[in-house]
């Protein structure tokens, strides 16, 4: 009972987090950048922050996560880290030899006022970037936002500084990944492809943490967006941005540096979100949705409905990064769960309005909260009035599960005690097959486990 001293009473709270439901800003602008081909992460600030965000992601993608650091000491904390970038932008284009270095600031450099885009810009005058490279910077200050805060920020930083805008329009479109898996993205591409549509996919990060072993190490594995495929995103067609969090910072950048109009929709994530983006990727393209897909996602619809007996009134308790669990939650609501409790670390405000329109007509006693005390404790305490069936959200929530005996299905970042989701993609029709599939097999194990010896079923 790890969690023995969680009471059901809950406190108004104003300045205390306990357990969050987030992490903090770098994590994600490293992920970012890990997107981009030849990239090389740089965290602004002192050794620990550096060494924390490579170990979360490394523990996750359970591969080796590079990242360089302009490793603070007590002079530079008082008197700023300038001089310390300067001989990092030196040293890491003499040695690991970048095409990219991507720099971000954490809570040391961000409060001692280090301004990143002019100390990058005294780097280039000063002839410490090699031409035909780059650097590009994100502030991303922790004591704000989540992760995903941080993932939005770099993604701007990358759109500001890449595309270029010609005389020749693309006949493609450029898709703005949300924070979602290698496998994730892998899957948007297959989409993307089925329906025939030339796509640049920024970040990419498949080919770059899911890499085959080979016996060969390789600093820079082959995936990532490219330089000439970024450059090129200033004469698409269009933009469609996967997640308000993630990618509406990058979109509106990108429309105001090379006049490409944007949509921005959800992650594909179950049945209904997934149809609006393969409508709005239809719509963007001038293409034909293709027969295969039609098909896809009439195996899920088959799926959902022969499984429905099992789903039907099942309370859940989600948390996770909004782009991620607003999509699930309407998909729940699809199969006729309830998803009763939610929380998110992250803020803002278009979290509580797409919950209300979600859930107010299929689960009006649903709870649900986002920004810095919506954590795990409220989420525990919630369950602790009112029990759910099922916990959906990243490796944290094995707590929960065990102390109070509650089925858990994995999503999320980060994942730390299991493989699986950077090769098993959870967005597109295939994902939200595997959605099911994950939510039933934690569900009828509970029942296998539990049930009498009389009712004990070899069949559903
Ligand atoms: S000090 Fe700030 S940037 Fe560094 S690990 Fe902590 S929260 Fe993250």
């Amino acid at each position: 009972m790890l969690l023995k001293h969680t009471t059901n009473q809950v406190k108004e709270r104003k300045a205390l987090t306990v357990n969050p439901a987030k992490t903090c800003q770098p994590v994600g602008a490293m992920y970012a950048a890990l997107g981009i081909h030849g990239c090389l992460p740089h965290s602004h600030g002192s050794q620990g922050c550096c060494s924390y965000h490579r170990s979360a992601l490394t523990r996750h993608y359970k591969e080796p996560v590079m990242a360089s650091t302009s490793s603070f000491t007590e002079g530079s904390s008082v008197f700023g880290g300038q001089a310390n970038l300067m001989t990092a932008i030196d040293n890491i284009f003499a040695i690991y030899e970048p095409e990219i270095i991507a720099v971000h600031s954490t809570c040391l450099s961000e409060t001692i006022g280090d301004d990143l885009n002019q100390m990058v810009i005294k780097a280039r005058e000063e002839g410490k970037v090699p031409l035909g490279k780059h650097v590009i910077q994100a502030s991303t200050p922790s004591y704000v936002g989540s992760h995903v805060t941080g993932y939005a920020n770099m993604l701007e930083g990358i759109v500001k500084y890449f595309p270029e805008k010609t005389e020749e329009k693309r006949r493609q479109i450029n898709l703005l990944a949300g924070w979602v898996e290698p496998s994730d993205m892998r899957e948007l591409k297959r989409l993307s492809g089925l329906m025939k549509m030339k796509t640049v996919l920024l970040p990419d990060t498949s080919d770059v943490l899911d890499t085959p072993m080979t016996g060969k190490y390789e600093m820079y594995p082959k995936g990532g967006t490219t330089i000439p495929d970024m450059v090129s995103m200033g004469d698409s067609m269009r933009t469609i941005g996967l997640g308000e969090w993630g990618t509406r910072k990058a979109a509106i950048a990108l429309d105001n540096k090379c006049k490409v109009p944007f949509d921005i929709v959800e992650l594909p994530i179950g049945l209904r979100a997934t149809d609006r983006f393969i409508q709005a990727m239809a719509k963007a393209g001038k293409v034909s949705i293709p027969e295969s897909l039609a098909n896809e996602r009439g195996r899920l619809v088959d799926a959902i409905t022969d499984m429905h007996q099992y789903l039907y009134g099942k309370r859940v308790a989600v948390f996770g990064d909004p782009d991620n669990i607003l999509p699930l939650i309407e998909f729940l609501a699809d199969m006729d769960m309830k998803p009763v409790y939610t929380v998110s670390g992250t803020p803002g405000k278009a979290f509580e309005r797409r919950m209300a329109e979600v859930l107010s007509p299929r689960c009006p006693e649903a709870k649900y909260k986002n920004g810095p005390q919506a954590d795990m404790l409220l989420m525990h305490q919630w369950i602790k009035q009112e029990p759910v069936d099922l916990i959906i959200g990243n490796t944290y929530g094995k707590y929960i599960s065990r102390d109070e005996g509650i089925p858990f299905v994995r999503m999320g970042f980060p994942i730390l005690d299991r493989i699986g989701h950077s090769y098993f993609p959870l967005v597109g029709y295939m994902g939200a097959l595997r959605i099911l599939e994950k939510i039933l097999g934690a569900l009828m194990d509970k029942i296998d486990a539990t049930s009498p010896e009389e009712s004990f079923e070899l069949t559903m």
